[in-house]
């Protein structure tokens, strides 16, 4: 039987780290800004994690040493990840993601697959709703995305990096093949650089080669993974977006009216944040293992801290008092705050139990 027809979007956050840190320090936008080891004056060790388009202008990539990076481009300004932003702000975009699909599916924490076939049957009103889907992450999260438009997953996903940043690329649906085929091969998920070189020594460069050597051959070369390759450069590639219903974490947040200098205040708003937390985590089925807190200063310093549990848990308590230890340093700096934020992670259904979260993330 034919399935019917399908509208997929690829989502994918732009410079997604640095975005997220642009959004919590208004004054780095604009600034070559480089996420990752500190250059420790050029002689630090570790890499760049993520950098900004105006730092990959100036030569700088991911992946790169982060002494190189000093080396090519000392002005930048260098931060070390803040993983726990990073999370809650992909959680909060995730939502409203899903709030547009009918079907949504992450795939990693800054890009997600939006099943739309009930309201866009073409390429057209697909791209009308990859509009509205780009407006409501520029406007509820000050974020920007690029987005692929495809009649199934694995080219919406080719198309979402064509044209970055702030892109939209839309699939003609009825001809996936002739837009594949002028593509180097590299594009397409999955095919890395040995594969390449491989693919190379064949004297096949892209993707229309690709097209044309048969199915048994890819079979012969890649084992099962080759059934999938002729699907995806054929245009043939139908898989489900796959709704996943647990959240990857929760958070409370508490912003006060005007900063606080008695630290008395922030602890009471912090306890009653895990109350209100706790209430979400145990009405939702959940427990969690990683408790943690997000403090703002005045003057938009932002930190955040968290600490793993022994063992997956419910317990209010808990939590009440690894967010007190987590505060004490805070408290130390004697500074006025304007938020304090309860966050859970790594959670999971039922109340206990070794966490099934490694097997939900590979399903
Ligand atoms: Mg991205």
């Amino acid at each position: 039987m034919q399935k019917p027809p399908k509208a997929v979007l690829h989502v994918d956050l732009d410079a997604f780290y640095v975005s997220a840190e642009v959004r919590e320090d208004p004054e780095l936008k604009g600034l070559p800004v480089v996420v990752g080891a500190d250059p420790e004056g050029g002689k630090g060790r570790g890499v760049v994690v993520a950098c900004s388009y105006e730092a990959r202008k100036l030569g700088l990539r991911s992946g790169m040493p982060i002494s190189q990076a000093y080396r090519l481009c000392p002005q930048a300004k260098y931060l070390r990840p803040d993983w726990g932003l990073y999370e809650r702000v992909s959680e909060e975009v995730m939502l409203t993601l899903k709030g547009l699909a009918d079907k949504f599916e992450q795939s990693s924490i800054d890009e997600a697959f939006l099943d739309v076939s009930s309201r866009a049957s073409d390429g057209e009103s697909a791209r009308r709703l990859a509009l509205e889907v780009k407006k409501a992450i520029r406007e509820k999260h000050g974020l920007s995305c690029s987005i692929g438009v495809a009649p199934n997953k694995s080219s919406a996903k080719i198309a979402s990096d064509r044209n970055k940043p702030d892109g939209l690329t839309v699939v003609p649906f009825g001809n996936i093949r002739g837009f594949l085929g002028p593509l180097p091969v590299g594009v397409v998920p999955g095919i890395g650089s040995k594969t390449q070189e491989f693919l190379k020594e064949k004297g096949i460069l892209t993707i229309g080669q690709l097209q044309q050597v048969d199915g048994r051959q890819l079979l012969a070369w890649f084992g099962k993974n080759g059934v999938w390759l002729w699907g995806v450069v054929q245009g043939e590639e139908n898989t489900e977006v796959r709704q996943q219903e647990m959240p990857k974490s929760l958070s409370v947040e508490r912003t006060f009216k005007e900063d606080v200098d008695d630290f008395g205040k922030v602890r009471a708003a912090a306890a009653e944040a895990s109350s209100e937390l706790m209430r979400r985590v145990k009405s939702s089925g959940l427990s969690y293992r990683v408790g943690g807190v997000k403090i703002r200063f005045r003057g938009f310093e932002t930190h955040t801290r968290e600490k793993t549990m022994v063992s997956q848990t419910q317990s209010e308590q808990a939590l009440q008092e690894v967010v007190d230890g987590l505060l004490d340093e805070f408290e130390a700096r004697g500074k006025p705050v304007r938020l304090i934020g309860v966050r859970v992670s790594r959670l999971q259904r039922g109340s206990e139990g070794p966490s099934k979260l490694d097997d939900w993330a590979k399903a």
